[in-house]
């Protein structure tokens, strides 16, 4: 390529690569987005179980609200690209969309694969050109600036602007591996602590076996330390597993003890949040006093499903063969203390394969946030989950990766 050439390759396939190819193609650049897996969009095809949160209808304030990681990076892009302008985008490209319970945004198909189309109708539009089943190996530099990037098979591709959009580590059967982590590394870039974040949790304790599959609605979920100090509070629902416990309340707080796992966190499940101590034992004394001979388990039916009662009886001492005749005033106590702060053990985070993003990335102080250019090497930009940025649930990861595709690609050059 002669120096007054211009050539932007795009490196991934996903939300934030096509919507950069896209963009850059529609400025005039030749674009050549490469893509190691024999299709596009791997990930959003499976994302909000087929159905693709594609964003939230909230202010950018709420946008930012939602993203623990490195939320005040992100301004610039989403007043270039927010949500109303994605949403706009896709119905022009014939996919129409609908707001849903707090604010989520799905295709009115509710079909994933119709967002992938877009994207790739709206890459086809700017003559953009996609390269499938070709892996990049490697990113060339020279004299501070890139030159183009290799890949497996041998190719050299030169470029006058190349954006890193290869995501991040869950799923890494989608295609997201970390090689932009490995590359961004050798070219002189910080690499934050990668976590797996919005994965399910184990837990120490071996009853939750016998409770897998119960789902637990309306319940407050408290994380703290082994000091006590409480991490995060979530209202909402549960899940039991043989492993421990995920639902949406879990992998909210997942994101948030990921840096106090080591030294141990504990979780204090409220089962009865609008329940008060004194109301659980009035209803409690009057479930009894209806059958006083019958077994404990079998009166606790309007309170709480059966295996989960016959858990928590055991776990305050009860024994399960006693009528309720004769279970003591303490035992009461015991059992509604239970309820209303169940703990549990947290041993560990589930791996990548099982979360919905990665925690940490290339640092957001070596990237500008204006035009996602590393502050190191000219040409060079990064977007998507790659970044060290990540949101909760809600449609907020993939407006990210939407809103930094953008502005990677108004940058190329
Ligand atoms: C199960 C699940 C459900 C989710 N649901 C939602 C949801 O409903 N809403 C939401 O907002 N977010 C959701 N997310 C998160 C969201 O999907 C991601 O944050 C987002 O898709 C990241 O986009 P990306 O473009 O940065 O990366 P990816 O979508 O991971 O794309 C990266 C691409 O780069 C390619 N690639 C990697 N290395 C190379 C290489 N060396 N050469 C060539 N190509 C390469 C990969 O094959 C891949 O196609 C979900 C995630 C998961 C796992």
């Amino acid at each position: 390529m002669n120096s007054m050439e211009k050539r932007a390759v795009i490196i991934g396939g996903g939300a934030s690569g096509m919507i950069a190819a896209a963009t850059a193609a529609s400025r005039g650049i030749e674009t050549v987005l490469l893509e190691k897996n024999e299709k596009l969009g791997k990930k959003i095809y499976i994302t909000g179980k087929g159905r693709c949160n594609i964003t939230n209808q909230c202010d950018i304030e709420d946008i930012i609200e939602n993203t623990p990681g490195n939320a005040s990076f992100l301004y610039s892009a989403l007043y270039s690209f927010d949500n109303n302008r994605l949403r706009e985008l896709l119905r022009e490209l014939g996919v129409p969309t609908k707001v849903e319970r707090g604010g989520r945004v799905f295709p009115v198909s509710d079909k994933s694969s119709d967002v992938i189309k877009a994207l790739n109708k709206y890459m086809n539009r700017h003559n953009a050109s996609v390269r499938l089943k070709k892996e990049v190996s490697g990113i060339r530099v020279s004299g501070g600036s890139v030159e183009g990037i290799c890949t497996s098979d041998g190719d050299f591709i030169s470029a006058s602007s190349v954006v890193i959009a290869t995501g991040g580590l869950s799923y890494p059967s989608t295609g997201s591996t970390g090689d932009g982590y490995r590359w961004a590394k050798k070219l002189g870039h910080t690499i934050t602590p990668l976590s797996p974040s919005l994965v399910p949790l184990e837990t120490r304790e071996g009853w939750v076996k016998e409770l897998q599959g119960l789902a637990l609605k309306n319940i407050r979920v408290k994380a703290l330390t082994t000091q006590g100090k409480s991490i995060r509070e979530e209202f909402g629902e549960l899940l039991f597993t043989h492993f421990g416990v995920s639902g949406p309340v879990i992998l909210t707080i997942s994101r948030f003890i990921c840096d106090w796992i080591k030294d141990g966190v504990k979780l204090r499940i409220d089962l009865k949040p609008s329940l008060s101590h004194e109301k659980l034992d009035a209803r409690m004394l009057r479930d009894f006093s209806e059958s006083p001979n019958k077994q404990a388990a079998s009166c606790l039916d309007g309170l709480l499903p059966k295996s989960l009662a016959g858990v928590i009886i055991t776990l305050s001492g009860i024994d399960v063969q006693k009528k309720i005749n004769q279970i003591t005033r303490e035992e009461r106590q015991r059992f509604i203390n239970i309820l209303k702060g169940l703990e549990l053990n947290v041993t560990g985070l589930r791996p990548f394969s099982e979360a919905v993003v990665t925690a940490g990335g290339v640092s957001t102080g070596e990237v500008d946030p204006g035009t996602m250019e590393s502050k190191l090497v000219k040409g060079l930009m990064f977007a998507g989950e790659v970044l060290d940025i990540d949101a909760l649930t809600g449609g907020f990861n993939l407006q990210i990766a939407f809103s930094t595709g953008y502005v990677a690609g108004m940058s190329c050059r």
